[in-house]
């Protein structure tokens, strides 16, 4: 597979109406391995055309999918799921060549959770009610939850096909036909999907995948007449953007944007646990998840302890080439972003923040050595208002901050405008609670992180997003509730 094996660039293609196509101007953009620097494939510059062609598709494909039973939907979905799981080594190769990320993380992550998202909406259609209202011996009503129609499915580039099918699976299991998506910086899994698909007999149209840039692909999607529902994931500028397109037209918009998320350690934790996971909640993915806990804040008697072990454990982190079994830092996803993150640390240092470790890029050996590697970053020193603590780095940089009192560290965790998650750690059960209540985050986790159950709703509030994802909450997204009152 690739281009070594094949002497030549594996050209991606479009999956329209259930087939193979090509970009109709012919032209394409070259996919990165962020390992090496290297070119190793090429993806679709799609554009309008293509995007019309794809919700054509949808719209035919529309009436028969959405009054289809559940029951049929949920068995498609489930031999997509199947399909995956049966894949799991190719994807988790693909994923790790496409993004960076160590191949043991999405081995063990990204591609069993994107099976599980699909085996998860497969069985929840199965299980949904429908309300009614009895009006005494005057009448009822029963509402309706009809399928919204055909849905835009966009998502980012850092949990690639784990995202992309978060989003697809509630949107098809509800009845929608959709046109997607995936990032342009990592569209190879999204691409092996649609084999998976067409194998596991998703009827033509159903499910439409179209590649290209943001600008043109995503912009057409949003502008399209017979997409209704759009499901976003990424930046919160980019979602800014949406939200002034789709807002004059009237569409239903769900967008889960960026974090500064808040990790809050009290002294009475379990100090173990929490340095353990703190350690992953910082740097999992080369810190490239909109979950990771980027702002630590440390209770002051433990701080010199905590800064003392954290940054011993966070020093001896080797970074090295995603595809070997042992790593667990692979390289940032693009030169664009390893770019962007160095920016912040340098605007750090300008801020006055002291480098406790990392900073700088490793010194990497043979085909490494044009790839985007960045050494995980700590920084203190820094007060919790400068740019560096407030705005999105989305890297492995993390600050620590000292605290004294619940008050303090209250006001700092939602001194940020966004909202996404917040980390807790103390053995205090009623301060758990009281803190879990007052921080302005959409998502809590408390002497854990990322534990995460599907049926629970997932987002955030303030510039983190609008709406949820998860459970029954994205199903319902995906649907437009009807109510029918009859008298009696
Ligand atoms: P971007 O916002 O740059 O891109 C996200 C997707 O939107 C990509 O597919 C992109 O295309 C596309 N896009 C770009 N411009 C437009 C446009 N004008 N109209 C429609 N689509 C467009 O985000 P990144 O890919 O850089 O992802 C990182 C961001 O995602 C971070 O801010 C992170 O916090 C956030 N994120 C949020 C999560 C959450 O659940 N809240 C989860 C994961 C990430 P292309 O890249 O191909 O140009």
């Amino acid at each position: 597979m690739g281009y070594k094996a094949q002497g030549r660039l594996e050209k991606l293609q479009n999956y329209i109406d259930g087939n193979w196509q090509d970009p109709a101007s012919g032209e394409y953009i070259e996919n990165m391995d962020p390992s090496r620097g290297t070119v190793y494939s090429l993806i679709p510059d799609s554009g309008k055309t293509d995007v019309d062609r794809a919700a054509q598709a949808a719209r035919n494909a529309f009436p028969k999918w959405s009054a289809s039973s559940v029951q049929e939907r949920s068995a498609v979905l489930m031999r997509i799921a199947k399909g995956i799981e049966q894949r799991l080594e190719e994807l988790a190769h693909a994923e790790s060549r496409d993004n960076g990320k160590p191949i043991q993380l999405a081995r063990a992550v990204d591609i069993p959770r994107s099976s599980e998202n699909f085996a998860f909406y497969a069985s929840a259609i199965l299980h949904e009610k429908s309300e009614a209202h009895l009006m005494g011996p005057n009448g009822f009503n029963y509402t309706l939850q009809q399928a919204a129609g055909v849905a835009g499915c966009i998502s980012p580039w850092n949990l690639p096909l784990y995202l992309f099918s978060w989003k697809i699976a509630p949107a098809l299991a509800a009845g929608c036909t959709v046109v997607a998506k995936p990032s342009e910086v990592t569209p190879y899994t999204a691409w092996k999907l649609s084999e998976i698909c067409m194998e596991a007999g998703l009827p033509p149209g159903v499910l439409n995948i179209v590649h290209g840039t943001g600008s043109s692909v995503g912009q057409a999607i949003v502008e399209h007449p017979d997409i209704p529902v759009l499901s976003f994931t990424g930046g919160t500028q980019t979602g800014a953007q949406i939200m002034k397109t789709a807002g004059p037209r009237f569409k239903k918009v769900s967008l889960e944007l960026g974090g500064k998320n808040p990790n809050i350690i009290f002294a009475d934790c379990d100090f173990e646990d929490m340095l353990r996971t703190t350690v992953r909640s910082s740097f999992a993915n080369q810190g490239q998840i909109c979950l990771c806990g980027s702002r630590i804040f440390i209770e002051r008697p433990i701080y010199e302890k905590f800064r003392e072990a954290f940054v011993e454990k966070v020093a001896k982190m080797k970074v090295g080439d995603p595809s070997s079994e042992n790593t667990r830092m692979g390289a940032l996803v693009s030169r664009v972003h390893l770019e962007k993150v160095k920016g912040y640390i340098e605007l750090a240092k300008e801020e006055g923040g002291k480098l406790l470790t990392g900073g700088t890029e490793p010194e990497m050996s043979g085909e490494l050595k044009g790839g985007y590697y960045l050494r995980p970053t700590v920084i203190e020193g820094l007060p919790y208002d400068c740019r560096t603590n407030q705005e999105e780095i989305f890297g492995p940089v993390v600050t620590l901050q000292p605290f004294d009192t619940e008050e303090e560290v209250l006001g700092l965790a939602n001194s940020t405008s966004y909202g996404l998650a917040a980390t807790l750690w103390t053995s205090d059960l009623k301060r758990a609670h009281r803190m879990a209540a007052a921080i302005e985050s959409g998502i809590i986790w408390v002497n854990c992180w990322l534990l995460r159950d599907l049926r629970t709703p997932f987002g955030g509030m303030k510039n983190s997003g609008m709406g949820r994802e998860g459970g029954f909450e994205a199903l319902r997204f995906f649907t437009e509730p009807k109510n029918v009152c009859i008298k009696l």
